[in-house]
């Protein structure tokens, strides 16, 4: 019997229209838990590195975290993995809602699709049966209302149906999927799912998972619960607001902007608008919210209620994610929320990333201002911020005129627009749009996590430790007091050694040394919850989250049976990060890639960005390209990985 996990994934091969139930390898769990670790694990064998995104043989995997569907608090997560069309490197974004523990109930680990469906379709799986649908008389519809017809077409009201809309049949490459109150939107997921032909996967199950000792994982799972209510009744003290306690950002809840609005950049990320938040503005802001606002959500079997039901007169209901409610509004220059509310109604329909497009958008309109690109592209757009950025976005997801260049993100579009875009480009990494945000002084531990992420976005590698140094030693003692979290005691003291200015104040301290060990402590976390589909906000994200390296296993052991302790949870968080570095190193991922956005801080220091590079690398056991040397793949038990490295070239010939 397996514990934890289903055992089965299912494998639709969508050109033959074939499908079938496949037994998983549970040594591969041991090796890789579930979730991002296995869905990497099976890129690698089976997606050759020479593959298009938009090949056939590409597959885009659903895969549930090993924990979901059991009551584990917040662990609802399903990592979508693919090659993105947008950076071409690995592409593993995730949804929270209710599909993974759906998908486990009706008896599978994994959804796993390759080849291309000669006609849009969409997928029915109810417990053992699964079938390929028609989906014509879905084309053009919006991500949410395509939930909501399957459900009423299967008279299966409580399916859970993850859908694109038209951008993702259109295949912009900021496509996401849309699931219920959650999306994976990052690196252009929702477009491969597109290009295969799939409208949407509707899933009904009723089965149970089996866990190992489940009054033992009951009483973990009580702990966790316990522990969110101290917290959410306990907010941690001396940091930002969106910091001081769990979930997400809690967005929906704070109505308070001042910090969003006078710190992170308006329109193209060029400019900070220092007095924006005013009384009057506040009052406005706070009185839309609260009316939108119909009420706050949770993904499956989490109190935190992160999301939110939004309605405005006018339009049809849809769920508020995070930080979506400003960035519409910020890069059109626009100070009604209400706009922000509208336009990302919009854009869910449509089935967009709300990061990289409210970007793209104003990157399109600073090229106009520039003269580079011109009024015949824009023939027929209003001159508002609000109607020109409607026109616009409506133009993008049909790739109509202009909006079929921008539908490829700002990397690709400055590429093909030349005549000096590229400059205009200027928040990305790894050819993808990153946050709003410029900041003065570097941060080691940040450019790090900037620079090397695979996931390619900052708000997922960030977490357990804080984001800048307490100003006074009682503030630092006070923190450090009841965090449990930190792996090492030795990150306490280097909070209550940072300081806000002087020799141990940014950029020189923390010391490269402690960058990397504060790097690798919250990659290992965030690496641990992608595998067990645990939702970030419980976790790697907050500062005080109620899991962490010290609970972990426990719950692993208990819902699986598998022996693991901290040490072999270390050793799989760094077998998948190795493997995830390798896929996309055979991708030809290498160091001059690793670069932040040129103007993130106004403060830059070559030497230091060098030295801190090398030490990362040094301390993962790569080489200085950022490429896992064979030793440290060998003691991983990743000796195939180094081998194919090696015969491709990749190993032998840089390391040399
Ligand atoms: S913390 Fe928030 S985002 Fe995470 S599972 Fe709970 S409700 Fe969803």
């Amino acid at each position: 019997m397996r514990y934890g996990e289903t055992g089965f994934n299912l494998e639709i091969d969508l050109s033959r229209g074939n499908i079938e139930r496949v037994e998983s390898d549970p040594k591969l769990t041991e090796l890789h838990l579930g979730g991002l670790g296995t869905n990497a694990k099976i890129l690698w064998d089976r997606v050759p590195p020479e593959t298009d995104p938009f090949s056939p043989d590409n597959l885009l995997i659903f895969g549930t975290g090993l924990l979901c569907g059991t009551p584990a608090p917040g662990a609802n997560r399903t990592i979508l993995t693919t090659y993105s069309p947008q950076t071409l490197l690995m592409a593993y974004s995730m949804m929270g809602g209710f599909w993974a523990p759906e998908l486990k109930y009706a008896g599978y680990d994994k959804v796993i699709l390759r080849g291309k469906s000669p006609n849009l379709v969409y997928i029915w799986i109810h417990n053992d049966k699964v079938e390929i649908r028609d989906a014509s008389h879905l084309h053009g519809k919006g991500a949410v209302e395509t939930q909501e017809l399957i459900r009423q077409e299967l008279k299966e009201p409580n399916a859970q149906v993850a859908a694109i809309g038209l951008a993702g049949e259109n295949r912009v490459y900021t496509a996401s999927i849309e699931q219920g109150r959650s999306s994976a939107s990052r690196l252009g997921i929702g477009a491969v799912m597109g290009d295969k032909g799939v409208k949407a996967i509707a899933v009904r199950g009723t089965r149970d998972i089996n866990l190992a000792r489940p009054a033992e994982f009951f009483d973990l799972c009580g702990d966790v619960l316990k522990y969110i209510k101290f917290r959410n009744e306990n907010p941690v003290p001396n940091v930002m607001t969106i910091l001081q306690g769990l979930g997400s950002p809690q967005e929906m809840l704070h109505v308070d902007e001042k910090w969003h609005t006078e710190n992170f950049s308006w329109g193209n990320s060029r400019a900070r608008r220092k007095e924006f938040w005013t009384k009057e503005v506040e009052d406005k802001w706070k009185e839309t919210q609260l009316t939108a606002r119909k009420r706050l959500i949770s993904c499956y079997n989490c109190p935190m209620k992160c999301g939110a039901i939004i309605a405005l007169p006018g339009m049809s209901t849809y769920m508020m994610k995070c930080f979506t409610k400003l960035t519409y509004t910020m890069a059109a220059f626009v100070d009604s929320l209400d706009f922000g509310f509208r336009i990302a109604q919009r854009a869910t329909e449509y089935g967009v990333d709300g990061f990289s497009t409210p970007q793209i958008m104003a990157f399109a309109f600073e090229l106009k201002e520039a003269g580079i690109l011109t009024d015949e592209d824009f023939a027929g757009c209003p001159s508002d911020n609000e109607g020109r950025f409607y026109w616009l976005l409506d133009r993008i997801v049909r790739r109509e005129g202009i909006g079929d260049v921008l539908a490829n993100g700002t990397h690709w579009a400055a590429q093909q627009i030349g005549k000096g875009a590229e400059a205009y480009a200027h928040n990305n990494i790894k050819k993808h749009e990153q946050l709003p945000l410029k900041l003065g002084m570097l941060n080691p531990v940040y450019f790090l996590m900037y620079a090397t992420g695979e996931k390619i976005n900052i708000t997922q590698i960030e977490g357990q430790f804080p984001q800048s140094p307490f100003a006074t030693m009682e503030e630092r003692e006070d923190f450090i007091k009841d965090w449990i979290q930190v792996p090492d005691e030795k990150f306490k003291q280097i909070v209550l050694d940072w300081e806000m200015r002087g020799e141990r104040s940014n950029p020189y301290y923390p010391t490269p040394e402690m960058s990397c060990d504060i790097v690798d402590w919250q990659e290992k976390m965030h690496y641990i919850d992608d595998a067990l589909g645990v939702c970030a906000g419980l976790s790697s994200f907050p500062l005080k989250p109620p899991y962490h390296i010290h609970n972990y296993p426990h719950f692993i052991s208990a819902a699986t049976g598998m022996d693991i302790d901290e040490a072999g949870l270390t050793q799989v968080y760094k077998r998948n990060r190795n493997m995830v570095r390798s896929i996309n190193v055979r991708r030809g991922l290498r160091r001059a890639d690793e670069v932040p956005p040129e103007d993130h801080w106004k403060k830059r220091f070559p030497e230091l960005e060098a030295k801190l590079l090398d030490e990362y690398y040094k301390f993962k056991g790569w080489d200085n390209q950022g490429i896992p040397t064979k030793e440290a793949l060998q003691e991983l038990d990743l000796g195939y990985v180094a081998e194919d490295l090696e015969q491709r070239g990749i190993i032998k010939n840089e390391q040399d």
